[in-house]
């Protein structure tokens, strides 16, 4: 009996051993299907100053696939017209396929509802739409917001401005020297005056990834919403907003390879439909009468005007492409990057990583001592190397550090380590002018 229990066991472990291998044969990309992607970015096939273009700068803004500059080119020949307005073939088709894409980012999301989705015009516009109107009919004199000291401009000033318009308050989960938030701090933080937690999933200055799962379920027992900013990781790993059971979620099309000027936020049902709307116009009304206007329903009660309806169809073409490549690819290969460009550059003396997260993403963060961030950029720039220096919109996190700026190089899947090991060799040569 025994023997046949060691036998089980044993055969047990093989099968088990040989899936993880296979698992992870079938994660890693092969040489072959990277230059395939990379053929599917006409961009990154060009020179700059007669070098050939390294595009490390991938946090600004992605690179868009063929397919997408296809979609909107066909689009544009042989569909276009306006949305929800006529009913001629046209306007029919384009209804249909703006309202396509809206079903395809509630799969992608995993949203409960498609009236969940609201399409903005990025990460920016959906912070200011849920801090204006949730704002206006929430927060009363001495209530409390709580944001991270990581946030982005863009999670930090539309609520101030709103907090100062009803003299609410402002409250900082502030983050450690890794760049990791101090949780024990966001507790003393949280209480009866707290009206929502709006944070980011993952620091686009530092790259760490937060743990958003706990904040939320934190707020949750004071009943407080939670807004999660994943303008920096929708196009990183796979986001399940019902798993996650975030109030809102925001992201930016342009950062997940769709056009620039589209955007989305998610926000629960419940919730949407019990606040004001945000701008007036055409689409977001039931009806229009001089003594009294009444509003449509959702998603359309968020929508005035003529939305960016071709950016919304680029978006469900990009979701297309990034579900094509598929997240444990994704994943795998930019762990890849990441964690050979840590080992790397962290190996070159006098340069310091800003941002040393247990939990990050694919960004790197870094200062060459004695020389200015934007002389190490603009000679990157000039070896054909598109990096991003400056603040990246996060001045508080400069403060923390004491610093004037960084170096952000930000992989995407179509980044290859020999890009890395350039990255490397003009590094050390700025290094050596200096
Ligand atoms: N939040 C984060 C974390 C970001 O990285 C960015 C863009 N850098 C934004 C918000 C703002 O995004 P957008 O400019 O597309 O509105």
């Amino acid at each position: 009996m025994k023997k046949y229990l060691v036998i089980a066991i044993k055969w047990v472990n093989v099968e088990f051993i040989k899936n993880e291998i296979q698992s992870y044969f079938n994660r890693i990309m092969t040489k072959q299907e990277i230059d395939k992607i990379r053929a599917d970015f006409p961009i990154l096939n060009q020179k700059v100053y007669n070098k050939q273009l390294i595009y490390f700068d991938n946090g600004a803004t992605t690179q868009k696939p063929k397919q997408v500059i296809e979609a909107v080119s066909n689009f544009y020949s042989k569909t276009n017209s306006n949305i929800h307005r006529g009913v001629h073939f046209l306007s029919e088709k384009s209804t249909a396929i703006y309202e396509k894409s809206r079903e395809c980012v509630k799969d992608f999301v995993n949203a409960a509802h498609v009236e969940e989705i609201i399409f903005t015009k990025g990460t920016t516009d959906g912070i200011n739409l849920i801090a204006q109107v949730f704002g206006e009919k929430h927060f009363n004199e001495g209530d409390e917001v709580i944001i991270s000291e990581m946030e982005h401009h863009s999670n930090i000033v539309p609520w101030q401005l709103i907090c100062e318009k009803q003299k609410a308050k402002l409250k900082i989960i502030p983050f450690n020297d890794n760049g990791e938030l101090i949780i024990e701090e966001f507790d003393k933080l949280l209480s009866e005056k707290t009206k929502i937690v709006a944070v980011t999933h993952v620091s686009n200055s530092l790259g760490t990834i937060n743990p958003i799962k706990k904040i939320i379920k934190k707020a949750r027992k004071f009943n407080v919403p939670v807004l999660i900013d994943a303008a920096q990781s929708i196009q990183h790993f796979k986001i399940d907003v019902q798993e996650l059971d975030c109030d809102f979620l925001v992201f930016s099309g342009h950062k997940i390879y769709a056009e620039t000027g589209i955007g989305v936020l998610y926000g629960k049902k419940k919730l949407l439909e019990n606040l004001p709307p945000y701008q007036g116009g055409g689409d977001m009304i039931k009806t229009v009468d001089f003594e009294k206007t009444t509003y449509a329903d959702l998603p359309l009660k968020y929508e005035a005007g003529t939305n960016n309806f071709v950016g919304a169809i680029s978006l469900m073409v990009a979701i297309n492409y990034i579900q094509t490549v598929g997240f444990d690819k994704i994943i795998e290969h930019e762990t890849q990057l990441f964690n050979y460009a840590t080992k790397k550059l962290s190996s070159i003396e006098g340069l310091k990583i800003i941002g040393t997260a247990k939990n990050k993403a694919s960004v790197i963060s870094f200062v060459l001592e004695n020389i200015h961030n934007y002389d190490v950029g603009t000679l990157l720039d000039k070896m054909g190397m598109a990096l991003r220096t400056g603040t990246h919109c996060t001045q508080p996190v400069m403060k923390h550090f004491n610093i004037s700026g960084t170096i952000r190089a930000s992989f995407s899947f179509y980044n290859t380590l020999e890009e890395i090991d350039l990255l490397y060799n003009a590094i050390l040569r700025i290094k050596n002018l200096f």
